[in-house]
């Protein structure tokens, strides 16, 4: 089993444009790359997590979804970084369903099929339902200031998370596997 480090997307790999559906409004966040190229480097699996609701909600189809996360995959591995898996729920907020976060779906998908530890894995995001993903799986919950993060920096760490900065300042947070 490897380790992984689950990541939300908007606002924590990429600038949050809302609803993104077009592949180039994709824009990493400052030290993103440089904090992923660090952790793939450390031997962790990277597994992109995000709630895409512009799906479900009708704003835009499954298909220019796919395109944003197909754009994002191929930005990163033109630097070098390689995804293990992009795992999405499309469903709108009441739908009800069991992959959207902090519902654990995503991440027990993508743990059964890239065969991964979530005791010893992260999940970073800029939301309370990202650290609350990470408590309802198992895994250490990092929030990023990034995005809308500082809105939940005080809940944060009231309730013991890890607050960084950056991708690349959540590498001091996360230990070699
Ligand atoms: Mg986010
Ligand atoms: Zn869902």
């Amino acid at each position: 089993m490897k380790r992984a480090i689950f990541l939300d997307c908007d606002g924590t790999i990429i600038v949050d444009k809302g609803y993104l559906s077009d592949p180039h409004d994709v824009m990493f966040e400052p030290d993103a790359v440089a904090g992923l190229r660090a952790m793939a480097a450390s031997g962790f699996a990277l597994v992109v997590v995000s709630n895409q609701s512009g799906i479900g909600r009708g704003l835009f189809p499954r298909t220019a979804a796919d395109a944003v996360n197909g754009r994002l995959a191929e930005m990163l591995l033109q630097r070098g970084i390689a995804l293990a898996g992009i795992y999405i729920c499309p469903h709108a907020p009441d739908a009800g369903c069991h992959c959207r976060k902090p519902q654990p779906g995503l991440i027990l998908q993508a743990s059964a099929e890239l065969d991964l530890d979530i005791n010893g894995s992260f999940m970073i995001g800029d939301k309370q339902c990202d650290l609350e993903l990470a408590r309802n799986v198992g895994a250490t919950g990092i929030l990023l200031t990034t995005g809308a993060g500082a809105k939940t920096e005080g809940w944060a760490r009231e309730n013991g998370f890890g607050v960084c900065t950056s991708l690349l300042d959540a590498m001091g947070c996360v230990q070699k596997p």
